[in-house]
């Protein structure tokens, strides 16, 4: 049986006011004190960890007056990058279960209100696993799936049946939704996204991974989701120009991905690695760094730095900032 709400008596309600003038004061006297803390280097929290206590999004670093950005989101140990080129946005991947609401507000701070495109790698809970949120928050022009027909006995989660739910609506409403396929390319603005691999015949879900490389405004990178040895031996068998500016580390920095001849064919001038704070697989491994240091590429870890942003200026630089500082 429901229990019946009294009226509240004058005394409640003066404590209720005086519960909340207090509530108010001590908010911004932490407010006062976090900010001071910042300014003069004492030991207070910084506003990006007071935001992830609350679970809101990191505020996207500050950006430059052009019309390229590339941000490799915190999403902890999961994949979730946004594009703009002009007023046009894509999204690779769509980061880990739970931590959809969080995505959705990013993109909505990064000023999202609608996805040309956007495309899943391979159907694991750290790809996909914001997903269903991300489709019922904006509408979606096209959406890339991974070929799944390519997977030899391929298990159904429960955020695959929830994304594929959530595109039935989208697709309702005019999304176009296409597996991958090499050679496929979507316009982003004036820039291109271009699938280069759309996978190989496995049995394990992380190869079918599909290969995409963007490229607008002079800038390009090169996302293999966590394609392993034999995506990456397909992608170098088949893609005569591999060479891109940023390459996002493949597996989030793992041992089965990242091999040598990849790293030599793509060239990177950076390397993203998208990984968790004290991740439970070791990402990255400690050969994998090397690796990647070896290359002389200048390499950026969204467990480190937090998310990651790239831009170019309308002179044509390229900038990089991260929501926090290397080692915070
Ligand atoms: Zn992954």
């Amino acid at each position: 049986m429901a229990r019946r709400r009294g009226r509240r008596t004058k005394k409640q309600e003066r404590v209720s006011r005086y519960a909340g003038l207090a509530l108010a004061a001590l908010l911004f006297a932490f407010c006062c004190v976090v900010t001071a803390g910042e300014h003069y280097g004492w030991p207070t929290p910084r506003w990006s960890e007071v935001e992830a206590w609350f679970g809101v999004a990191d505020a996207p670093a500050a950006v430059t007056d052009g019309d390229t950005e590339l941000h490799f989101i915190d999403v902890g140990q999961a994949d979730a990058t946004l594009i703009r080129q002009g007023d046009e946005y894509a999204l690779i991947d769509a980061g880990d279960l739970g931590g959809g609401d969080r995505l959705v507000e990013y993109l909505k701070t990064a000023g999202v209100q609608r996805l040309r495109c956007v495309v899943m790698t391979h159907p694991h809970a750290d790809h996909i696993g914001g997903m269903p949120e991300v489709l019922q928050n904006f509408p979606v022009d096209e959406f890339i799936l991974p070929d799944l027909g390519l997977m030899k006995n391929l298990s159904t989660s429960d955020v695959l049946a929830r994304t594929l739910e959530a595109l039935k609506d989208q697709q309702e409403n005019g999304c176009t939704v296409t597996a991958a396929a090499r050679g496929q390319e979507i316009k982003v603005g004036a820039g291109t996204l271009k699938v280069l691999l759309a996978g190989v015949e496995t049995d394990n879900a992380n190869d079918l991974s599909v290969c995409v490389k963007f490229s607008a405004d002079g800038l390009s990178c090169l996302f293999t989701g966590d394609g392993e040895g034999p995506v990456e031996k397909e992608l170098l068998a088949v893609e005569p120009n591999l060479r891109a500016d940023i390459f996002q580390a493949g597996h989030h920095g793992s041992t089965t991905s990242n091999g040598k001849k990849l790293l030599a064919a793509v060239r990177p001038q950076y390397i993203v690695i998208s990984c968790g704070q004290d991740n439970s697989y070791g990402h990255p491994h400690a050969e994998v760094l090397r690796r990647f240091e070896q290359t002389g590429a200048e390499i950026c870890r969204t467990d480190q730095q937090g998310s990651v942003v790239f831009s170019v200026a309308k002179n044509g630089e390229v900038s990089v900032r991260t929501a926090r500082e290397s080692g915070d």
